[in-house]
């Protein structure tokens, strides 16, 4: 690669965007417009179905065409709302994870020679109560954990949380949401009274502003990029990120601030309109509470001190403001270069104390919206029974342990009166030897931990750790003592939720290999094996327990007690909460597309949004002369998947992806180091370093690195800190130097 020339994935996303674009489940019989791979399966059809893509959170739905019951190729679903005929690479490749040739066939247990053996289900079921058991007798109840995933389905979700908490007696669980979402929730609970994203993706059409603070949408949410191009308003795009991301070459202005210096931005923006008096105050007055209390606060944040900070000009912010004003339906728009921060909770907050301030939320083309990663990341906030009780409840809340166990008809005593510790002080609680056995589901923390090398080296402590997981191939589960083979999305039914709050179905359309199990099962078998079963006696199916999921929403926010059954799902193309027996009687157009708080009230007790803020912090890791730079981290290409566990099966996703991991450097800061592109460089920080093809591009600034989240090697790097309130871990900055390899380089 040369200066400024364009990665593989840059080169082909028009290639692929005007393909996703365009085909239709009627040319879906072509070819593969690639030439490569398992796209053409030219093979005759007897039926399709509809399903949600198991990949991120936007939610599109793929047709699949079947062939006596069997997957045999997709096509993106033309008449779903969210998606309209249009699909990413990995949906377009989303059966080829499922083909791979190293899917876990068998449970495989460690032998007395530390080799993982072949045993059957029965052995291992013993095996991981027996060893569970005895690690709880020796060392209590608290010893044993577990960490799960938003990409399993709702009824899993909800199944592993009540038989782990209420079953197996585990205080402390949960999930790799910690690592995309934590921040949005907290922030959204804080400050609309519940975890309530209030916007639906017609939003993304109707905004004549839309705002993207850390946000790379054609990137890592390709098809809700469409819908933004698909805006006939001709909007005002602004995109505040310190690199120029594919989203920012796109828009109409980018704010190129430094490296977390979002917060003063935002704030610096709230002076400016509160000075021009461009703010709704009868909205505030009637909806908000602290208003007043804010507005002293960002007095400091004048365009002098907020341009010093930020490195934005003060002719800038002034314009940001006044396109701000001048917009009748603004939208702002975050992802993870806002909750993967040391002071995320706020910085999220922030962006909400804008849409507030402007009354910016509850109409069309509005809000202050939080995009999620995993496909099913919004369900395990509701279900996963980690950080809230199931269907939104409250661990600590009496009343609602009450109407959970009503519902369940479980001993109210069995649900523990307390939160789980977060996923880094569960990590921690390994290495001080308070837990000692490990449940990993679905989730690959060897690889996608931030300080990755640390937290391998924890999981060595643990005297049990068990993974169950689609491949016994990953980075955690080649650690595992355990594992547990388990079927993939297309294998198993059952629901997830999107970004939008749109819930929608996955289905069985193809048989798991050899004695891998869908996780459901795993989870029915463990309960058996444990000697809780009589509790999950009528969990039998994913449908039973979408039923009590139905019944534990019943008076929140969430509620989805008008959802008859999954037919329903299917026939009305998704269905957003919340969704009550009213709702379920309005024509389905209506109900097609729902924002939030069109009434003006919030869910906190007195109805109000309430405004929160704080003093930004000091970047945890400053640069240094031995470490200049600071590295931005993020998704590399649309062809990629975090861990890349199961897109790197399929060779054209490989080929849209840059194969090998690499660093985008400034071509000022190269030349000071006799970097030439492609020519190999070591990346250091104080944890660790790594070896990359120097990609030399203006994209990012001088003093600046970025390198892709999917590889291996990029978490050596990271520091952990993580935010105070939402405990999510900050990955988008620590220091490091880049300096060219030498022969004696080692990694
Ligand atoms: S945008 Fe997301 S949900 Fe849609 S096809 Fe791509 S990965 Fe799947």
């Amino acid at each position: 690669m040369f200066h400024g020339e364009k990665t593989l994935a840059q080169k082909l996303l028009p290639v692929w965007m005007d393909l996703g674009g365009k085909l239709t489940a009627d040319l879906v019989q072509q070819p593969s417009p690639f030439g490569i791979g398992n796209v053409p399966r030219r093979m005759a059809v007897d039926a399709t179905t509809d399903m949600i893509c198991g990949y991120c959170a936007t939610g599109c739905s793929l047709k699949v065409h079947l062939q006596a019951g069997e997957a045999v190729n997709l096509s993106p679903s033309f008449h779903y709302p969210v998606n309209r005929g249009m699909a990413c690479p990995k949906g377009w490749e989303a059966l080829s994870a499922l083909e791979a040739t190293d899917r876990g066939t068998t449970p495989l247990m460690r032998d007395a020679s530390g080799t993982l053996k072949p045993v059957s289900w029965s052995t291992a079921l013993d095996e991981f109560v027996g060893r569970f058991k005895s690690i709880q007798q020796k060392y209590g109840q608290e010893s044993i954990a577990f960490l799960s995933t938003g990409q399993i389905a709702c009824e899993e979700m909800a199944f592993l949380g009540a038989l782990a908490k209420f079953g197996m007696g585990m205080i402390h669980g949960d999930g790799n949401t910690r690592q995309c979402m934590a921040t949005a929730v907290t922030a959204y609970k804080q400050s609309f009274g519940f975890d309530a994203p209030p916007y639906t993706y017609q939003d993304l059409e109707e905004s004549d502003v839309l705002v993207f603070v850390g946000s790379n949408l054609c990137v890592a949410h390709p098809i809700m990029w469409q819908r933004v191009l698909a805006n006939p308003h001709h909007p005002e795009i602004i995109v505040i990120d310190p690199r120029m991301t594919e989203t920012a070459m796109a828009a109409t202005e980018h704010v190129a601030l430094k490296p977390k210096s979002d917060l003063v931005l935002l704030y610096g923006l709230a002076n400016r309109l509160i000075t021009h008096r461009w703010i709704e105050r009868e909205f505030i007055d009637k909806n908000t509470e602290a208003f007043e209390a804010f507005a002293e606060h960002v007095q400091a944040y004048s365009p002098d001190f907020v341009s010093e900070r930020t490195g934005v000009t003060t002719e800038q912010l002034e314009r940001l403001a006044q396109k701000i004003q001048k917009g009748k339906r603004v939208s702002f728009w975050w992802t993870m270069g806002v909750n993967q921060s040391y002071e995320g909770t706020r910085t999220a907050q922030a962006i909400i104390n804008l849409a507030l301030m402007t009354g910016n939320i509850g109409r069309p083309g509005t809000g202050a919206n939080s995009i999620t990663g995993q496909c099913n990341a919004m369900g395990s906030r509701l279900f996963s029974n980690t950080t809230n009780l199931l269907g939104g409840h409250d661990f600590k809340n009496e009343t609602h342990r009450r109407k959970v166990a009503t519902i369940l008809g479980i001993p109210y005593e069995a649900i523990p009166d307390r939160d789980s510790l977060p996923y880094h002080q569960i990590i921690e609680s390994i290495l001080k030897g308070k837990i000692r056995g490990l449940w990993v589901i679905c989730t690959n923390p060897a690889h996608s931990w931030i300080n990755q090398s640390v937290c391998r080296e924890i999981l060595k402590h643990l005297d049990f750790l068990v993974v169950q997981d689609m491949y016994p191939t990953t980075d955690t589960a080649k650690l595992a003592d355990l594992y547990l083979p388990a079927a993939g999305w297309g294998e198993k039914d059952g629901t997830f939720i999107n970004s939008e709050r749109r819930i929608g179905l996955i289905k069985k359309v193809g048989k798991a290999p050899g004695q891998a199990l869908a996780d459901f099962h795993i989870f029915r078998a463990v309960a058996e094996a444990w000697g809780c079963s009589e509790m999950f006696h009528d969990w039998t199916s994913p449908k039973a327990v979408f039923e009590k999921l139905k019944q534990l929403t019943e008076g929140q926010p969430c509620e989805i007690s008008g959802i008859r059954d999954y037919q329903m799902i299917d026939d009305r193309g998704g269905i957003q909460w919340p969704f009550t027996e009213k709702d379920a009687l309005r024509p389905s157009e209506e109900s097609d597309h729902r924002r939030l708080f069109q009434d003006g009230k919030f869910f906190t007790p007195n109805g109000r949004a309430i405004f929160h803020f704080e003093s930004p912090r000091t970047m945890p890791e400053s640069p240094t002369k031995r470490f200049p730079f600071t590295l931005l981290t993020g998704r590399g290409s649309a062809a990629q998947w975090h861990t890349q566990t199961r897109t790197s099966k399929s060779p054209i996703l490989q080929k849209l992806g840059a194969e090998n991991i690499f660093v985008e450097i400034n071509p000022r800061d190269a030349r000071g180091r006799d970097i030439k592109p492609n020519m190999e460089v070591i990346v250091e920080s104080q944890r660790g370093k790594l070896r990359a093809k120097a990609f030399l591009s203006p994209t990012v600034q001088p003093g600046q690195v970025f390198i892709p989240m999917h590889y291996e090697e990029t978490n050596r790097l990271t520091l952990s800190h993580f935010d105070p309130y939402s405990h999510q871990p900050s990955y988008k900055n620590c220091s490091v130097d880049v300096r060219l390899a030498e022969a004696w380089d080692v990694e």
